[in-house]
């Protein structure tokens, strides 16, 4: 091929290039509101989900119990939310499994109908946000701190960085919150929803925090501080999205 018809080439491969580029730059540099869908009015601020329950124990240290632990800060929280003036729907307020509720989903799997009726109870009361209580497990015991995991929405990683860093507050720990990909309940709720790893029962330090009534206090603390955080953020997007 002609030399020069190879360097006209170039020049309108080049020329393509620039045009693609101003373009993005163009969609880049507009000062845009992130997007966040904010949720329609309710009537319900906060479900505390209660993790496992029953004959689901969930993870286990001795004779400890991740259900028992859930259970006694899901209580915690819910007086502290209260407290602070918001309404407040825990779904287990004692050792059951909630898959005994469900009547109407026809799967043979107890694990998946006990997850369908904590996400069910969310997709029909439309909360501001569901915050999912569990406890953590590694075969190695430094592993340590707490652990927050989010939706792919806005609101979600809103949601699960502040309790995350009001938790690492308190475990002076510095880890992110992450995406938690597999997980049914945040793949299925229509409301912001975050899974809270409240620290490992397979390390020392955090076992103590998790089971005695000072730490399980603590921990209660930051995640209310995590949430209200969000939730004074969300009036400030509602109040502006009156405005506009
Ligand atoms: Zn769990």
């Amino acid at each position: 091929m002609n030399i020069w018809i190879v360097h006209s080439w170039i020049k309108k491969i080049h020329w393509v290039r620039v045009a693609v580029l101003c373009l993005l730059l163009t969609h880049l540099c507009i000062p845009i509101r992130p997007a966040l869908a904010v949720p329609l009015a309710t009537d319900t601020d906060v479900i505390i989900d209660v993790g496992h329950g029953g004959i689901d124990g969930g993870t286990t240290f001795g004779t400890l119990y991740e259900k028992d632990i859930n259970l006694i800060i899901a209580n915690k929280l819910y007086k502290e939310l209260t407290r602070q003036g918001l309404a407040v729907i825990v779904d287990r307020t004692g050792d059951h499994a909630l898959s005994d509720h469900n009547q109407w989903l026809k799967n043979p799997s107890r694990h998946r109908r006990d997850l369908a009726q904590r996400k069910q109870l969310a997709n029909e009361l439309h909360p501001k946000l569901m915050v999912s209580l569990h406890v953590n497990w590694s075969k190695r015991p430094i592993h340590r701190g707490p652990l927050v995991m989010h939706q792919n929405t806005e609101l979600s990683v809103f949601l699960a960085e502040m309790i995350q860093n009001s938790m690492n507050r308190l475990f002076n720990t510095r880890k992110l919150a992450i995406h938690g990909k597999p997980f049914y309940l945040l793949n299925h709720t229509t409301c912001p929803t975050v899974i809270v790893e409240m620290g490992y029962i397979s390390n020392i330090e955090d076992r103590n925090r998790l089971t005695t009534t000072k730490g399980q206090d603590a921990i209660t603390k930051s995640i209310s501080e995590g949430i209200m955080e969000f939730l004074a953020m969300l009036e400030t997007y509602q109040k502006a999205d009156e405005a506009n």
